[in-house]
Protein backbone atom coordinates (compact mmCIF):
# COMPACT_ATOMS: atom_id res chain seq x y z
CA UNK A 1 0.00 0.00 0.00
CA UNK A 2 1.05 3.39 -0.92
CA UNK A 3 0.13 6.23 2.00
CA UNK A 4 0.59 10.04 0.58
CA UNK A 5 -0.07 13.54 1.59
CA UNK A 6 0.55 17.08 0.55
CA UNK A 7 2.85 16.84 3.24
CA UNK A 8 4.80 14.50 4.53
CA UNK A 9 7.48 14.24 7.37
CA UNK A 10 9.62 11.83 5.59
CA UNK A 11 12.82 10.71 7.99
CA UNK A 12 13.00 14.81 8.31
CA UNK A 13 11.31 17.77 9.78
CA UNK A 14 11.32 19.36 6.45
CA UNK A 15 8.37 18.27 5.41
CA UNK A 16 8.04 17.00 1.75
CA UNK A 17 5.49 18.46 -0.92
CA UNK A 18 3.16 15.43 -2.01
CA UNK A 19 5.33 12.79 -0.29
CA UNK A 20 4.40 9.35 0.04
CA UNK A 21 5.93 5.74 1.86
CA UNK A 22 4.85 1.87 0.48
CA UNK A 23 4.10 -0.14 2.99
CA UNK A 24 4.45 -3.76 2.94
CA UNK A 25 4.03 -6.56 5.80
CA UNK A 26 4.05 -3.72 8.81
CA UNK A 27 7.38 -2.30 7.50
CA UNK A 28 8.32 0.96 5.41
CA UNK A 29 9.58 -0.48 2.36
CA UNK A 30 10.15 3.11 0.20
CA UNK A 31 9.87 6.45 1.14
CA UNK A 32 9.53 9.47 -2.14
CA UNK A 33 7.06 11.41 -3.88
CA UNK A 34 3.84 9.77 -4.50
CA UNK A 35 5.06 9.87 -8.58
CA UNK A 36 8.01 8.03 -7.60
CA UNK A 37 6.29 5.74 -5.87
CA UNK A 38 3.50 5.07 -8.11
CA UNK A 39 5.96 4.32 -10.86
CA UNK A 40 7.78 1.86 -8.31
CA UNK A 41 4.86 0.04 -7.09
CA UNK A 42 2.17 0.84 -9.65
CA UNK A 43 -0.20 -2.08 -8.62
CA UNK A 44 -0.11 -0.62 -5.20
CA UNK A 45 -3.31 0.26 -3.43
CA UNK A 46 -3.24 4.28 -2.86
CA UNK A 47 -4.59 5.96 0.57
CA UNK A 48 -4.49 9.42 1.21
CA UNK A 49 -5.24 13.15 0.66
CA UNK A 50 -4.05 16.42 -0.56
CA UNK A 51 -5.08 18.29 1.87
CA UNK A 52 -3.93 15.92 4.82
CA UNK A 53 -0.10 15.87 6.34
CA UNK A 54 1.65 12.58 6.71
CA UNK A 55 4.06 11.90 9.82
CA UNK A 56 5.39 9.23 11.67
CA UNK A 57 3.11 8.29 14.96
CA UNK A 58 4.48 10.21 18.12
CA UNK A 59 6.07 8.10 21.20
CA UNK A 60 4.60 9.09 24.64
CA UNK A 61 8.12 8.11 26.61
CA UNK A 62 6.49 7.93 30.06
CA UNK A 63 2.77 7.79 31.50
CA UNK A 64 0.74 5.50 33.56
CA UNK A 65 -2.39 4.60 31.80
CA UNK A 66 -5.14 5.57 34.15
CA UNK A 67 -7.60 5.92 31.73
CA UNK A 68 -8.93 9.36 33.28
CA UNK A 69 -6.83 12.32 34.55
CA UNK A 70 -6.25 12.38 37.92
CA UNK A 71 -8.43 15.26 38.59
CA UNK A 72 -10.90 13.66 37.03
CA UNK A 73 -10.48 10.94 39.28
CA UNK A 74 -10.74 13.04 42.27
CA UNK A 75 -7.86 13.58 42.91
CA UNK A 76 -6.65 17.47 42.61
CA UNK A 77 -3.23 18.48 41.45
CA UNK A 78 -0.28 19.57 44.26
CA UNK A 79 3.14 18.77 45.16
CA UNK A 80 3.56 15.46 44.15
CA UNK A 81 4.59 14.76 47.72
CA UNK A 82 1.50 15.54 48.85
CA UNK A 83 -0.27 14.60 45.62
CA UNK A 84 0.64 10.92 46.01
CA UNK A 85 -0.90 10.30 49.45
CA UNK A 86 -4.14 10.94 47.57
CA UNK A 87 -3.41 8.38 44.60
CA UNK A 88 -4.41 5.34 46.48
CA UNK A 89 -8.42 7.03 47.59
CA UNK A 90 -8.80 7.23 43.45
CA UNK A 91 -11.68 5.19 42.59
CA UNK A 92 -10.76 1.54 41.03
CA UNK A 93 -11.25 1.64 37.16
CA UNK A 94 -10.56 -1.93 35.72
CA UNK A 95 -6.81 -2.02 34.10
CA UNK A 96 -7.99 -3.65 31.19
CA UNK A 97 -10.69 -0.83 30.89
CA UNK A 98 -8.42 1.93 31.80
CA UNK A 99 -5.60 0.46 29.11
CA UNK A 100 -7.46 0.23 26.68
CA UNK A 101 -9.30 3.74 26.91
CA UNK A 102 -5.68 5.25 27.34
CA UNK A 103 -4.67 3.58 24.41
CA UNK A 104 -7.15 4.35 22.32
CA UNK A 105 -6.89 8.22 23.18
CA UNK A 106 -3.35 8.12 22.53
CA UNK A 107 -3.74 6.93 19.09
CA UNK A 108 -6.55 9.34 18.56
CA UNK A 109 -3.89 12.08 19.51
CA UNK A 110 -1.34 10.66 17.28
CA UNK A 111 0.74 8.57 19.78
CA UNK A 112 1.29 5.06 18.69
CA UNK A 113 3.77 3.68 21.37
CA UNK A 114 3.43 4.58 24.57
CA UNK A 115 5.90 3.84 27.97
CA UNK A 116 3.80 2.53 30.65
CA UNK A 117 4.52 2.74 33.79
CA UNK A 118 2.06 0.33 36.25
CA UNK A 119 0.63 1.80 39.24
CA UNK A 120 -0.40 -1.01 41.17
CA UNK A 121 -3.98 -0.97 42.95
CA UNK A 122 -2.87 -4.49 44.60
CA UNK A 123 0.90 -5.03 44.73
CA UNK A 124 0.21 -8.73 46.15
CA UNK A 125 -1.76 -8.96 41.85
CA UNK A 126 -0.08 -6.88 39.94
CA UNK A 127 0.85 -10.09 37.28
CA UNK A 128 -2.72 -9.69 36.86
CA UNK A 129 -2.91 -5.85 36.51
CA UNK A 130 0.06 -6.63 34.52
CA UNK A 131 -1.82 -8.58 31.99
CA UNK A 132 -5.12 -6.87 31.87
CA UNK A 133 -3.08 -3.78 31.29
CA UNK A 134 -1.09 -5.45 28.39
CA UNK A 135 -4.03 -6.61 27.03
CA UNK A 136 -5.81 -3.54 26.75
CA UNK A 137 -3.42 -1.72 24.99
CA UNK A 138 -3.06 -4.59 22.52
CA UNK A 139 -6.31 -5.24 21.94
CA UNK A 140 -6.89 -1.55 20.95
CA UNK A 141 -3.33 -1.49 19.12
CA UNK A 142 -0.75 0.52 20.41
CA UNK A 143 2.77 -0.31 21.59
CA UNK A 144 3.41 -0.42 24.87
CA UNK A 145 6.78 -0.83 26.78
CA UNK A 146 5.25 -1.70 30.11
CA UNK A 147 7.35 -1.05 33.37
CA UNK A 148 6.10 -3.17 36.57
CA UNK A 149 7.22 -1.50 39.15
CA UNK A 150 8.86 -1.93 42.91
CA UNK A 151 10.05 -0.10 45.44
CA UNK A 152 11.73 -0.91 48.74
CA UNK A 153 12.45 2.13 50.75
CA UNK A 154 11.23 5.27 51.89
CA UNK A 155 7.22 5.30 51.37
CA UNK A 156 5.19 8.69 52.77
CA UNK A 157 8.78 10.76 53.67
CA UNK A 158 12.13 9.71 51.78
CA UNK A 159 14.11 10.35 55.11
CA UNK A 160 13.70 10.95 58.74
CA UNK A 161 10.81 9.41 58.99
CA UNK A 162 10.57 7.71 62.75
CA UNK A 163 11.09 11.80 63.65
CA UNK A 164 8.30 12.98 61.35
CA UNK A 165 6.20 9.65 62.51
CA UNK A 166 6.50 11.10 66.13
CA UNK A 167 6.05 14.87 65.29
CA UNK A 168 2.19 13.62 64.41
CA UNK A 169 -0.97 14.24 66.42
CA UNK A 170 -1.37 10.29 68.17
CA UNK A 171 -4.15 9.99 66.07
CA UNK A 172 -3.12 10.10 63.13
CA UNK A 173 0.02 7.77 63.48
CA UNK A 174 -1.45 4.55 62.99
CA UNK A 175 -2.62 6.13 59.78
CA UNK A 176 0.42 7.51 58.43
CA UNK A 177 2.29 3.98 59.72
CA UNK A 178 0.43 2.16 57.13
CA UNK A 179 1.04 4.66 54.54
CA UNK A 180 4.96 4.63 55.34
CA UNK A 181 5.01 0.59 54.89
CA UNK A 182 6.86 -0.69 52.03
CA UNK A 183 4.33 -2.61 50.11
CA UNK A 184 4.05 -6.24 49.70
CA UNK A 185 6.66 -7.33 47.05
CA UNK A 186 10.02 -8.17 47.60
CA UNK A 187 12.89 -8.28 45.60
CA UNK A 188 12.51 -11.98 44.43
CA UNK A 189 8.86 -11.33 43.59
CA UNK A 190 9.16 -8.47 41.81
CA UNK A 191 12.45 -10.36 39.30
CA UNK A 192 10.01 -13.31 39.28
CA UNK A 193 7.46 -11.22 37.94
CA UNK A 194 9.64 -9.51 35.14
CA UNK A 195 10.99 -12.85 33.23
CA UNK A 196 7.40 -14.54 33.93
CA UNK A 197 6.17 -11.44 31.56
CA UNK A 198 9.11 -10.97 29.57
CA UNK A 199 8.57 -14.29 28.77
CA UNK A 200 5.22 -14.35 27.87
CA UNK A 201 4.78 -10.69 26.19
CA UNK A 202 8.45 -9.50 24.98
CA UNK A 203 8.08 -9.08 21.31
CA UNK A 204 11.26 -8.26 20.17
CA UNK A 205 10.44 -8.85 16.78
CA UNK A 206 7.75 -6.59 16.03
CA UNK A 207 7.91 -4.47 19.07
CA UNK A 208 4.24 -4.57 19.85
CA UNK A 209 5.27 -5.41 23.26
CA UNK A 210 8.68 -4.39 25.62
CA UNK A 211 8.68 -5.50 29.06
CA UNK A 212 11.21 -2.64 31.02
CA UNK A 213 12.45 -3.02 34.81
CA UNK A 214 10.79 -0.12 37.14
CA UNK A 215 12.49 0.61 40.53
CA UNK A 216 9.91 3.49 40.82
CA UNK A 217 12.43 5.98 41.51
CA UNK A 218 15.66 7.12 43.17
CA UNK A 219 14.40 8.12 46.84
CA UNK A 220 11.97 4.81 46.70
CA UNK A 221 14.41 2.09 45.97
CA UNK A 222 18.03 0.74 47.55
CA UNK A 223 21.06 0.92 45.47
CA UNK A 224 20.75 -3.28 45.61
CA UNK A 225 17.30 -2.82 44.02
CA UNK A 226 18.70 -0.26 41.38
CA UNK A 227 21.35 -2.17 40.24
CA UNK A 228 19.36 -5.91 40.01
CA UNK A 229 17.03 -4.38 38.11
CA UNK A 230 20.08 -2.85 35.81
CA UNK A 231 21.51 -6.31 35.85
CA UNK A 232 17.99 -7.74 34.92
CA UNK A 233 17.88 -5.47 32.13
CA UNK A 234 20.92 -6.13 30.60
CA UNK A 235 21.03 -9.99 30.35
CA UNK A 236 17.03 -9.46 29.02
CA UNK A 237 18.03 -6.96 26.27
CA UNK A 238 15.89 -5.01 27.56
CA UNK A 239 15.54 -1.32 29.76
CA UNK A 240 14.96 0.41 33.31
CA UNK A 241 12.92 3.50 33.30
CA UNK A 242 12.64 5.32 36.89
CA UNK A 243 11.59 8.71 38.17
CA UNK A 244 14.03 10.52 39.21
CA UNK A 245 14.99 14.00 40.75
CA UNK A 246 10.92 14.84 39.58
CA UNK A 247 10.93 17.65 43.03
CA UNK A 248 13.56 19.42 44.96
CA UNK A 249 12.72 17.37 48.17
CA UNK A 250 14.41 14.26 46.09
CA UNK A 251 17.55 16.34 45.17
CA UNK A 252 17.79 16.99 48.70
CA UNK A 253 17.32 13.67 49.69
CA UNK A 254 20.43 12.47 47.94
CA UNK A 255 22.65 15.26 49.27
CA UNK A 256 21.48 14.08 52.78
CA UNK A 257 22.02 10.81 52.18
CA UNK A 258 24.98 10.51 50.27
CA UNK A 259 26.68 14.08 49.91
CA UNK A 260 26.68 14.02 46.65
CA UNK A 261 24.33 14.41 43.67
CA UNK A 262 21.61 11.82 42.79
CA UNK A 263 23.73 11.26 39.47
CA UNK A 264 27.29 11.24 40.63
CA UNK A 265 25.88 8.75 43.07
CA UNK A 266 24.18 6.29 40.48
CA UNK A 267 27.18 6.86 38.53
CA UNK A 268 29.28 5.16 41.65
CA UNK A 269 27.10 1.96 41.77
CA UNK A 270 27.45 1.96 37.90
CA UNK A 271 23.96 2.41 36.95
CA UNK A 272 24.08 4.99 34.55
CA UNK A 273 23.95 3.84 31.04
CA UNK A 274 22.47 3.55 27.40
CA UNK A 275 19.88 1.05 28.97
CA UNK A 276 18.37 3.59 31.34
CA UNK A 277 15.54 6.32 30.89
CA UNK A 278 14.76 9.00 33.87
CA UNK A 279 11.68 10.51 33.97
CA UNK A 280 11.29 13.94 34.85
CA UNK A 281 14.73 15.22 35.94
CA UNK A 282 13.50 18.59 36.70
CA UNK A 283 16.35 19.18 39.23
CA UNK A 284 19.55 17.38 37.78
CA UNK A 285 22.20 19.86 38.85
CA UNK A 286 23.64 21.03 35.30
CA UNK A 287 27.15 19.75 36.18
CA UNK A 288 25.86 16.22 35.69
CA UNK A 289 23.93 16.89 32.71
CA UNK A 290 27.37 16.17 30.78
CA UNK A 291 27.61 12.78 32.64
CA UNK A 292 24.22 11.86 31.43
CA UNK A 293 25.36 12.49 27.93
CA UNK A 294 28.47 10.83 28.42
CA UNK A 295 26.68 7.37 29.84
CA UNK A 296 24.26 7.26 26.93
CA UNK A 297 21.13 8.01 30.11
CA UNK A 298 17.99 9.22 28.07
CA UNK A 299 15.44 11.68 29.62
CA UNK A 300 11.79 11.37 29.43
CA UNK A 301 10.26 15.52 30.06
CA UNK A 302 7.06 15.67 31.65
CA UNK A 303 6.07 19.19 31.16
CA UNK A 304 2.72 19.41 31.93
CA UNK A 305 3.09 17.43 34.55
CA UNK A 306 5.72 19.08 36.31
CA UNK A 307 3.73 21.86 36.07
CA UNK A 308 0.21 20.32 37.92
CA UNK A 309 2.67 18.78 40.48
CA UNK A 310 4.44 22.14 41.10
CA UNK A 311 8.24 20.41 40.65
CA UNK A 312 9.36 23.05 38.14
CA UNK A 313 10.53 23.53 34.69
CA UNK A 314 13.47 20.72 33.52
CA UNK A 315 16.43 22.09 31.38
CA UNK A 316 15.65 20.62 28.59
CA UNK A 317 17.84 23.13 26.62
CA UNK A 318 20.65 22.06 28.56
CA UNK A 319 20.24 18.80 28.03
CA UNK A 320 19.70 19.09 24.36
CA UNK A 321 22.72 21.20 24.03
CA UNK A 322 25.04 18.07 25.71
CA UNK A 323 23.51 15.79 23.37
CA UNK A 324 21.23 13.74 25.44
CA UNK A 325 18.28 11.95 23.86
CA UNK A 326 15.10 13.78 24.91
CA UNK A 327 11.54 11.89 24.85
CA UNK A 328 8.30 13.90 26.04
CA UNK A 329 5.76 11.91 28.14
CA UNK A 330 1.88 12.53 29.16
CA UNK A 331 2.70 10.90 32.45
CA UNK A 332 -1.56 11.02 32.84
CA UNK A 333 -1.42 15.02 33.01
CA UNK A 334 -1.62 16.55 30.13
CA UNK A 335 -2.84 20.55 30.91
CA UNK A 336 -6.49 19.56 29.66
CA UNK A 337 -6.38 16.00 30.75
CA UNK A 338 -7.06 14.86 27.32
CA UNK A 339 -3.63 12.88 25.94
CA UNK A 340 -2.77 15.46 23.51
CA UNK A 341 0.65 14.50 22.97
CA UNK A 342 0.81 17.11 20.12
CA UNK A 343 -0.01 20.21 22.55
CA UNK A 344 2.95 18.67 24.87
CA UNK A 345 5.31 18.94 22.13
CA UNK A 346 4.23 22.41 21.92
CA UNK A 347 4.32 23.46 25.57
CA UNK A 348 7.75 21.58 25.54
CA UNK A 349 9.09 23.50 22.69
CA UNK A 350 7.56 26.80 24.28
CA UNK A 351 9.46 26.69 28.10
CA UNK A 352 12.38 25.28 26.70
CA UNK A 353 13.36 28.81 24.99
CA UNK A 354 13.97 30.36 28.36
CA UNK A 355 14.24 34.06 28.57
CA UNK A 356 17.09 35.87 27.82
CA UNK A 357 19.58 36.26 24.88
CA UNK A 358 22.28 33.79 26.60
CA UNK A 359 19.87 31.19 26.46
CA UNK A 360 20.66 28.68 24.11
CA UNK A 361 17.29 28.16 21.49
CA UNK A 362 15.45 24.76 21.15
CA UNK A 363 14.11 24.80 17.37
CA UNK A 364 11.45 22.89 16.19
CA UNK A 365 13.53 20.05 15.21
CA UNK A 366 14.90 19.04 18.17
CA UNK A 367 11.11 18.68 19.66
CA UNK A 368 10.03 17.12 16.79
CA UNK A 369 13.07 14.90 17.21
CA UNK A 370 11.92 14.57 21.04
CA UNK A 371 8.31 13.10 20.20
CA UNK A 372 9.74 11.22 17.46
CA UNK A 373 13.17 9.65 16.67
CA UNK A 374 14.38 10.22 20.38
CA UNK A 375 11.29 9.27 22.30
CA UNK A 376 11.29 6.28 20.27
CA UNK A 377 14.93 5.89 21.36
CA UNK A 378 13.96 6.43 25.11
CA UNK A 379 11.34 4.26 25.03
CA UNK A 380 12.31 1.12 23.14
CA UNK A 381 15.76 1.58 22.65
CA UNK A 382 17.34 0.27 19.02
CA UNK A 383 13.74 -0.76 17.67
CA UNK A 384 12.72 0.57 14.89
CA UNK A 385 9.85 2.68 15.13
CA UNK A 386 9.87 7.11 14.98
CA UNK A 387 10.56 7.68 11.48
CA UNK A 388 9.40 7.63 8.20
CA UNK A 389 12.31 5.68 6.37
CA UNK A 390 12.60 1.71 4.96
CA UNK A 391 13.21 -0.72 7.07
CA UNK A 392 11.27 1.50 10.02
CA UNK A 393 7.56 -0.23 11.01
CA UNK A 394 4.82 1.45 9.10
CA UNK A 395 3.66 3.29 12.15
CA UNK A 396 2.32 6.33 10.88
CA UNK A 397 -0.43 9.49 11.10
CA UNK A 398 -2.54 11.46 8.67
CA UNK A 399 -3.13 14.47 10.02
CA UNK A 400 -5.89 17.61 8.58
CA UNK A 401 -3.64 19.79 7.24
CA UNK A 402 -6.44 21.95 6.16
CA UNK A 403 -7.70 22.48 9.47
CA UNK A 404 -4.64 22.77 10.76
CA UNK A 405 -4.42 25.66 8.78
CA UNK A 406 -7.85 26.84 9.86
CA UNK A 407 -8.98 26.69 5.92
CA UNK A 408 -5.89 28.81 4.82
CA UNK A 409 -3.05 27.63 2.87
CA UNK A 410 -0.10 29.47 4.73
CA UNK A 411 2.80 29.34 2.05
CA UNK A 412 4.90 31.63 3.82
CA UNK A 413 4.68 29.97 7.01
CA UNK A 414 7.29 26.90 7.95
CA UNK A 415 5.34 23.75 7.48
CA UNK A 416 7.29 22.14 10.43
CA UNK A 417 6.63 25.33 12.91
CA UNK A 418 3.08 25.22 11.95
CA UNK A 419 2.24 21.43 13.30
CA UNK A 420 4.34 22.14 16.52
CA UNK A 421 2.40 25.33 16.81
CA UNK A 422 -1.18 24.78 15.60
CA UNK A 423 -1.42 21.01 15.45
CA UNK A 424 -3.19 19.42 18.62
CA UNK A 425 -5.60 15.95 19.03
CA UNK A 426 -8.13 17.34 17.26
CA UNK A 427 -6.90 17.52 13.81
CA UNK A 428 -5.61 13.88 13.73
CA UNK A 429 -7.93 11.38 11.03
CA UNK A 430 -5.68 8.46 10.36
CA UNK A 431 -3.44 6.44 12.57
CA UNK A 432 -1.78 3.19 10.93
CA UNK A 433 0.26 1.16 13.32
CA UNK A 434 2.37 -2.27 12.16
CA UNK A 435 1.09 -1.85 8.90
CA UNK A 436 -3.00 -1.75 9.73
CA UNK A 437 -5.68 0.99 10.16
CA UNK A 438 -6.09 1.57 14.09
CA UNK A 439 -7.90 5.11 13.78
CA UNK A 440 -10.20 6.03 10.92
CA UNK A 441 -11.74 9.36 10.79
CA UNK A 442 -11.09 9.54 13.82
CA UNK A 443 -12.51 6.60 15.43
CA UNK A 444 -11.10 3.69 16.75
CA UNK A 445 -11.10 0.98 14.22
CA UNK A 446 -10.63 -2.14 17.33
CA UNK A 447 -12.84 -0.65 20.04
CA UNK A 448 -16.18 0.62 20.92
CA UNK A 449 -15.11 3.42 22.86
CA UNK A 450 -18.04 4.54 24.04
CA UNK A 451 -18.55 1.17 25.12
CA UNK A 452 -15.39 1.72 26.76
CA UNK A 453 -16.61 4.95 28.21
CA UNK A 454 -19.93 2.66 29.61
CA UNK A 455 -18.05 0.41 30.98
CA UNK A 456 -15.33 3.06 32.85
CA UNK A 457 -18.52 4.79 34.03
CA UNK A 458 -20.14 1.79 36.14
CA UNK A 459 -16.33 1.51 37.49
CA UNK A 460 -16.74 5.27 38.55
CA UNK A 461 -20.43 4.96 39.63
CA UNK A 462 -19.19 2.35 42.53
CA UNK A 463 -19.46 3.47 45.80
CA UNK A 464 -16.06 3.90 47.62
CA UNK A 465 -15.60 1.18 50.41
CA UNK A 466 -15.52 1.65 54.01
CA UNK A 467 -11.62 1.17 53.82
CA UNK A 468 -11.24 3.30 51.15
CA UNK A 469 -13.16 6.27 52.66
CA UNK A 470 -10.78 5.85 55.52
CA UNK A 471 -8.03 6.14 53.07
CA UNK A 472 -9.09 9.28 51.74
CA UNK A 473 -10.13 10.82 54.62
CA UNK A 474 -6.36 9.66 56.66
CA UNK A 475 -4.69 11.14 53.21
CA UNK A 476 -6.51 14.49 53.45
CA UNK A 477 -5.49 14.75 57.35
CA UNK A 478 -1.57 14.37 56.65
CA UNK A 479 -1.00 16.60 53.93
CA UNK A 480 -0.24 19.51 56.06
CA UNK A 481 2.03 17.71 58.16
CA UNK A 482 3.82 16.14 54.72
CA UNK A 483 3.64 20.14 53.81
CA UNK A 484 5.20 21.12 56.45
CA UNK A 485 8.00 18.77 56.68
CA UNK A 486 9.42 19.58 53.35
CA UNK A 487 9.38 23.05 53.44
CA UNK A 488 11.80 22.59 56.35
CA UNK A 489 13.94 21.27 53.53
CA UNK A 490 13.88 24.32 51.35
CA UNK A 491 17.35 25.50 50.25
ZN1 LIG B 1 5.20 9.15 36.27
Amino acid sequence: MIVWAGQAMLDTHEPVRAGAVCVEDGRIVAVGTREELHARYGDAPEEGGDDLLLMPALVNSHDHGRGLGTASLGVGDDLLETWLLGLGAQPTIDPYLAAAYDGARLLRSGVGAVAHSHNPRRWDDQRAEAEATIRGYRDVGIRVAFHPVVVDQNQLIYAQRDGFLASLPPDLRPAAERFAQVPPLDDGAYFALCDDLHARFHDAERHTVHIQASPAGGQWCSDELIGRAVRWARDHGTRVQMHMLETRYQRHYARQQWGTSFVRHLDSTGALGPWLTLAHMVWVDPDDIPILAQRGVAVAHNPSSNLRLRSGVAPVAAMLGAGVTVGVGLDGHALDEDQDHLRELRLAWTLANAPGAASPTVEAADMWAAGTTAGAQATFGDAPLGRLAPGYAADLVLLDWRAVQSGFVLHHADPADLLLRRASRAHVRHVMIDGAWVVRDGVSCRLDEADLVRRIQADLDRPPSAEERRQGEAARALVPYVRRFYAGWEE
